[in-house]
């Protein structure tokens, strides 16, 4: 399994661009195609209008001003009025056509990792903070946006610009080109050099980015803890150090980039003298090539050169960084599927419960066992209850069943068929789980019991919630079952929850029941129509039960003590009492027992 990273520990850093990771992208711009080709067309005609205007203005300024007649000049103006006119247009309609490819395909390469992230197993959440995997998600992916939509046109505009000026300035005047391309080559070195020191220390920016948003993360899930020990103080200052982490890092970036303007100042200017004293020379020299019209010309083509270097450079530098975002955005849509259906896998349906746990090892990090030889024969309608020290893998055995992770060595069998061997959907069909603190959505009660069953008509979700006495609990609530729950199901209590996890289950009503008995106390109202709502949803049913109430345990066919890898006692309360082993001791030291 991949090491455990925290926020305060920098994922792994890409420095260099891999261009191998753009080639990906291509899959998603593939279908689009024809559109890129007409904005490529459109590319090409907006560069080359920019460059003929100059050349407009060279005639108007040679020849045109000398003749007394204004129907030329008139003409000249008008043709460089109706250029520009057609660049603002062209350029429109070009980027308009790649915004709209960029979104679409980034929209895609959104929804793809979205969709990734509800099938990766839970091994690849255990081995990142939730705060990392939500970057990748938001902040990566708006990079690639931005990069698709706008830097990527832009750097072919600038490319194809400058290409372009480099070929009119040589049709016009060699010498002179030189003169600019002297003074352009040193300034773009030391642009790209500067660009490389800023490009070695984004990944690590992004980094400390990630890590922040990781702690950001954590601190907002565990709002309740930090409050009640008091620890929002730590929690300040924690953030701070993070955060000042990347502060410090974008200030390194913010410095080197101020750096950039003066260097293309100086260059510009010293390009300048150097093209003006040049011409002086040339025309001096009786040089005919060389007029007022053509240092014009020249002048407006640096102008075109230098924004567009500038840029080129700029964008050159996000390719390392956009190309680290695509590594890990593509390091999430590539990650194996370690838990999906096998070909030709089995659909369950009408099972009757037989659960067998076959010589069972597994772990969830390497060398360090949960469970060693786990052998588990349960027949259909049973109550298992799970008991034994925290730690002790009672939850692993569940997390078995519902195929939550996969068994290193031996088999989990449901009805003889192994469960690696049934399709996941049928599986969390017949296997249902009922958590310990089960997670209530943004929405009314209704929808909340609805989520057992989404094709459940609002009577059958009122009958389930009947059917645990949790109606008239309901109906006394403002507005009854529309009444609105917030996101965790702030405002309800433990025992409230449960009842509507318990109503989901039945509507779901899988052959295998699973349930995390809730450890927190509950009022004693609510707690005996749980135990009433739990005897009805258990009938008939194979059950599982990680068991902290005394009566559960009671009730139950078998109790199993967990410990020391596996099955330490099994038997009925009655047995292992008789036993007076490591339950009965669990037992005389408090179970909790009934209020
Ligand atoms: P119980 O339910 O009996 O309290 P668990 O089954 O949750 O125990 O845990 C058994 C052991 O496995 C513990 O040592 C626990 O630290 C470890 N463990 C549980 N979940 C994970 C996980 N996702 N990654 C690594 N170790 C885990």
């Amino acid at each position: 399994m991949a090491k455990r990273n925290t926020f305060s520990e920098d994922e792994q850093v890409q420095q260099r661009p891999d261009l191998a990771q753009f080639g990906k992208v291509l899959k998603y711009v593939y279908p689009y195609r024809s559109s890129i080709a007409l904005s490529i067309v459109f590319m090409l005609v907006a560069s080359a209008t920019s460059m003929v205007s100059p050349l407009l203005l060279k005639r108007i300024i040679n020849d045109v001003v000398k003749q007394d007649d204004y129907r030329d000049l008139v003409l000249m103006i008008a043709g460089m009025a109706l250029l520009a006119l057609l660049e603002i247009f062209v350029t429109l309609f070009q980027q308009r056509i790649m915004g709209t490819v960029g979104h679409e395909a980034i929209a895609k390469i959104r929804q793809e990792v979205f969709y990734k992230l509800q099938k990766l197993p839970f091994e690849y959440f255990d081995s990142r903070p939730d705060g990392k995997i939500v970057v990748r998600v938001t902040d990566y992916v708006n990079d690639l946006a931005n990069f698709f939509t706008n830097q990527l046109i832009q750097l072919f505009i600038y490319i194809v610009k400058l290409v372009m000026a480099i070929i009119f300035m040589l049709v016009i005047s060699p010498p002179l080109t030189l003169v600019v391309l002297l003074a352009v080559g040193p300034m773009m070195a030391c642009i790209m050099k500067l660009r490389k020191t800023v490009r070695g220390i984004f990944p690590t920016h992004r980094a400390k980015v990630a890590n922040r948003t990781a702690f950001l993360i954590e601190v907002i899930m565990g709002e309740k803890i930090i409050k009640n020990f008091n620890r929002s103080e730590e929690s300040k200052k924690t953030y701070m150090g993070v955060h000042m982490e990347s502060v410090n890092t974008w200030m390194k970036i913010v410095r080197l980039n101020e750096l950039n303007t003066p260097i293309v100042m100086l260059f510009w200017n010293l390009g300048m003298l150097a093209l003006y004293g040049i011409s002086l020379l040339l025309i001096k020299n009786g040089n005919s090539a060389v007029t007022a019209g053509t240092v014009v010309v020249f002048t407006s083509y640096m102008s075109l050169f230098s924004g567009p270097l500038t840029q080129i450079a700029s964008i050159i530098q996000q390719l390392a960084q956009t190309s680290s975002n695509l590594e890990r955005v593509f390091d999430t849509l590539e990650q194996p599927l370690e838990i999906e259906d096998e070909e030709n896998a089995n659909v369950l349906d009408h099972i009757k419960g037989r659960v067998d746990f076959d010589h069972v090892y597994f772990e969830y990090e390497e060398n360090a066992p949960v469970l060693k030889d786990f052998d588990l024969h349960v027949e259909p309608g049973q109550t298992i209850a799970l008991v034994g020290p925290t730690g002790a893998g009672k939850s692993t055995v569940i997390n078995l069943l519902t195929r939550f992770y996969d068994v290193k060595q031996g088999a989990v069998r449901i009805d003889g068929i192994d469960v690696r061997n049934v399709t996941l959907e049928s599986l969390r069909r017949e296997v249902g789980v009922l958590m310990q603190d089960p997670f209530i959505f943004k929405g009314t009660i209704i929808e909340n019991i609805r989520y057992g069953k989404p094709s459940a008509t609002d009577e059958e979700c009122i009958r389930a919630a009947e059917l645990i006495h949790a109606d008239e609990h309901i109906r006394n609530l403002s507005d009854g079952y529309n009444h609105i729950l917030q996101e965790r199901g702030q405002g309800l209590s433990a025992g409230q929850k449960q009842l509507i996890s318990f109503a989901r289950i039945i509507l779901k009503n899988p052959s295998v029941v699973i349930l995390d008995e809730a450890t927190s106390s509950i009022d004693t109202e609510t707690e005996g129509l749980i135990q009433q709502a739990l005897a009805y949803i258990l009938k008939n049913k194979t059950a599982f039960v990680v068991a902290h109430r005394l009566s559960t345990v009671r009730n139950a066919d078998r109790i199993l003590y967990i410990s020391n890898y596996g099955i330490a006692e099994s038997g009925t309360h009655e047995e292992l009492m008789k036993l007076n082993g490591l339950y009965a001791a669990l037992n005389k030291a408090g179970l909790q027992e009934e209020n």
